[in-house]
């Protein structure tokens, strides 16, 4: 997808600030972070959103949630607690539409 921003990053056509890269996904800093820890975890294919995963991304979902757990110990957030959420569509909150999984954490409480 040309016109698709998380494309761009993935390709490395477009900075990010990268914290972990596999054969499946890409993990980067959400540029206006929610939280002290803000992570953004994206497929490297294009999926619009969660209502367009066809059956054969289930290996891309397992992965997502795999390396989300792996990133939350990474940045010292796993035992103090975090959330993992995917806006889906504009009335979800979706503003970017190339799936991608939110990790959010690291509030003092
Ligand atoms: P969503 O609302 O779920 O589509 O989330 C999109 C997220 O991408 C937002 O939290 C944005 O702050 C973040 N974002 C937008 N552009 C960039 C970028 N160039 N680098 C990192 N994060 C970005
Ligand atoms: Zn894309």
């Amino acid at each position: 997808m040309s016109d698709c921003l998380f494309c761009k990053i993935v390709n490395k056509e477009s900075p990010a600030d990268f914290i972990y890269e596999d054969d499946t996904l890409v993990v980067f800093k959400d540029i206006r972070p929610a939280a002290p820890v803000h992570l953004l975890l994206v497929p490297k294919k294009h999926i619009r959103s969660v209502n367009d995963l066809e059956d054969g991304d289930r290996d891309i979902l397992a992965e997502l949630f795999m390396v989300a757990k792996d990133m939350a110990r990474e940045m010292g957030v796993d035992r103090s607690g975090y959330k993992l959420l995917f806006n889906v569509e504009k009335g979800g909150g979706q503003i970017i539409f190339h799936l991608h999984l939110h990790l959010i954490g690291g509030w003092k409480r």
